[in-house]
């Protein structure tokens, strides 16, 4: 479940990168301040502005996004990361230090470099 939950965020995140930056790289060719409906514009310097309508006035709230653009390709990339390295990890029944073949070792101990032998599975010695 974990999982699951940090594989969407990641995935979310990855949206949110992929977002952010088509938006900075398009406010370099678009010079003015672009309306998105009532309540928003996004402006030339890369900043997304939230205007809401008080009866003193306009609030203007400002968010720089491609500050955060960076921010939002760090859970994407620690995902990959997490990925790679779960698929480089040897698996179980080989040396994790030199992959030499275990199967049938019992010492708990790598015959080949003498590593301790990381495993769930408790040797089991007959007779
Ligand atoms: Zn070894």
């Amino acid at each position: 479940m974990r999982r699951r939950l940090f594989t969407l965020t990641a995935f979310l995140s990855l949206l949110l990168f992929a977002a952010t930056a088509v938006l900075w790289v398009r406010s370099y060719y678009y010079l003015d301040a672009k309306r998105v409906g009532d309540f928003f514009a996004i402006s030339y310097d890369g900043g997304l502005s939230l205007n809401h309508f008080v009866p003193d006035g306009v609030t203007d709230i400002y968010f720089r996004y491609w500050k955060w653009t960076p921010l939002f390709a760090l859970l994407p990339v620690v995902w990959v990361l997490i990925w790679w390295l779960k698929r480089r990890r040897p698996h179980e029944g080989i040396c994790w230090t030199c992959h030499y073949d275990l199967t049938g070792n019992t010492s708990g101990v790598c015959p080949e470099c003498g590593t301790a032998i990381k495993s769930k599975v408790v040797p089991i010695k007959i007779g």
